[in-house]
């Protein structure tokens, strides 16, 4: 174990021990990710985790430390932030010799938990978890889920619910609010050591640039819009974009009231407390350069506003080039992010102006989002023998449908595609299990009785969506009205 940011931070954070849970319980645990990370001990029995949780001699809690961070949430600044209920219990090494921190959530009251009781319930655990894993394997980053760990302890939110913690993994726990706190603090010399502590150990291309701040931010502005244009192409709304859930590294982070869509509305809220739709789900591409620009005030005295300009203006080409690059790849073309730019090719802007017009009938008449892609992807053969009514029926709109499906077919016979090729690429790109609210919130159910068998079932699916798993495949199915659409309150 590392503890860089502990001791070369000290000065930005405050060293906390886990305080233990009544009756802890390993309930769910990544082997996979614990092998990555060179930490497949912690698994060898039950105990071994919570020994090195608890016990005062404990690995994972030598030195574990509470970070300082503000935030401008729902638009308003906030300094009175930090991790409350979250301890950075140090970093490790994974596979290809990346440092990766470890952090225990629900970890019990800090200097930073104004009152509150530093804890997380199940509910949300297991939410965080599942969520963390199902982007990871739908290839959009994320911090990841290492355990989830029960307790006996009850927590009041709006009623009394059971406690948890969970282990999350991620290059760092940095957010755009830990620059915010100490530049608008004029706490010069922390804002500095953030700097060089990024450079050093996260950004280190950046720090070999002529000018590594415009390369820090130049990269942050980049992997935040890649990740932006991957949350639009798969549906996911995050719900509680404020600057202390930004990761630096772009990456998915701080899982709250987050869905995946169900009926393809764009202006899809799913966290219950934003009334006005600022986090929206075609909201969250103009609000991540909201969140950049209040992030680049942080380098205004490192940087020149021409600059700072020149960082943030790379957000929007960047952001569109993504999304099509992903919607794309959901049509079966492979292409990689360092080709994103350079594509010129007719048939591509072809298959594009198809893939704009697919998801245009898609929201015309609110159809659900991903099954209609996985079916879509099972059809792309008979659409090319001319049989449009195999996708069309299963839509309102039957005509526009069926003028669309000609238009594909008459593309693929034009640029000579191979449609069972096509298909098959489609299917590895187009999921068949999607962690939706209402499983969730029925697997959460049993987990609330004891009972994990349905979070360990949602793990598996998520693991590897793209893959039949007949015997699950009730869990592929589109929900009822009833179910649709859950908005999730912010509690947690
Ligand atoms: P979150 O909603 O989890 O992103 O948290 C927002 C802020 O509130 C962070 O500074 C958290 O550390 C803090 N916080 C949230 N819930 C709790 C809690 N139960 N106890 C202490 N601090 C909390
Ligand atoms: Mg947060």
């Amino acid at each position: 174990m590392y503890h860089h940011y502990a001791t070369q931070l000290a000065a930005i954070c405050i060293e906390v021990k886990p305080f233990p849970v009544f009756g802890p319980k390993l309930a769910v645990k990544n082997l996979a990710l614990a092998e990555s990370l060179n930490l497949a001990h912690l698994f060898d029995t039950d105990h071994t985790l919570l020994e090195a949780l608890f016990s005062p001699t404990g690995e994972l809690q030598i030195k574990s430390v509470a970070q300082k961070y503000g935030g401008h949430q729902f638009g308003q600044w906030n300094p009175h932030l930090g991790d409350g209920r979250g301890l950075l219990l140090g970093e490790v090494k994974n596979n290809q010799q990346q440092l990766i921190d470890l952090h225990l959530k629900g970890a019990g009251p800090t200097p930073y938990s104004r009152h509150a009781d530093g804890r997380a319930v199940l509910r949300s655990t297991i939410r965080e978890y599942l969520a963390s894993e199902a982007l990871h394997h739908l290839g959009i980053p994320s911090s990841r889920a290492l355990a989830l760990i029960t307790s006996n302890e009850p927590i009041v939110r709006e009623q009394r619910e059971k406690g948890a913690m969970m282990i999350r993994t991620c290059p760092s726990h940095i957010r755009f609010g830990h620059f915010e706190y100490f530049y608008h603090a004029n706490m010069t010399k922390e804002l500095d050591a953030l700097f060089e502590f990024c450079l050093e150990h996260h950004f280190t291309e950046a720090s070999g640039h002529v000018n590594p701040h415009l390369a820090l931010l130049t990269e942050i502005a980049r992997s935040t819009a890649v990740l932006v244009a991957k949350w639009q192409a798969y549906g996911f709304n995050h719900g509680v974009m404020n600057t202390d859930n930004m990761s630096i590294h772009g990456i998915t982070f701080d899982f709250g009231p987050y869905a995946f869509l169900d009926d393809f509305i764009p202006q899809y809220i799913c966290n219950k407390s934003d009334h006005a739709g600022r986090y929206a789900f075609n909201q969250q591409p103009s609000i991540a350069l909201w969140n950049l620009n209040a992030l680049a005030h942080a380098f205004s005295n490192k940087l020149t506003m021409g600059e700072i300009k020149e960082a943030l203006r790379l957000f929007e080409p960047t952001f569109i080039a993504a999304y099509r690059n992903e919607m794309l790849n959901r049509f079966g073309f492979e292409i990689t992010s360092g080709e994103l730019q350079s594509h010129n090719d007719s048939s591509l802007d072809a298959l594009n102006a198809l893939s704009t017009r697919f998801v245009k009938l898609l929201s015309d008449e609110f159809a659900d989002y991903h099954q209609s892609f996985r079916l879509l992807s099972n059809s792309i053969s008979n659409i090319q023998d001319g049989d449009y009514q195999s996708i069309s029926q299963h839509f309102h709109e039957k005509a526009s449908f069926e003028r669309w499906a000609k238009d594909l077919s008459q593309h693929l016979r034009t640029h000579v595609i191979d449609s069972e090729l096509m298909q098959q690429k489609m299917l590895t790109k187009n999921p068949k299990y999607v962690l939706r609210n209402h499983l969730m919130q029925q697997a959460i159910a049993k987990a609330n009785n004891d009972d994990f068998s349905m979070v360990d079932a949602l793990i598996t699916v998520t693991k590897s969506p793209f893959d039949e798993h007949p015997e699950l495949s009730h869990l592929a199915r589109v929900p009822s009205e009833k179910d649709k659409g859950i908005a999730i309150s912010c509690s947690s």
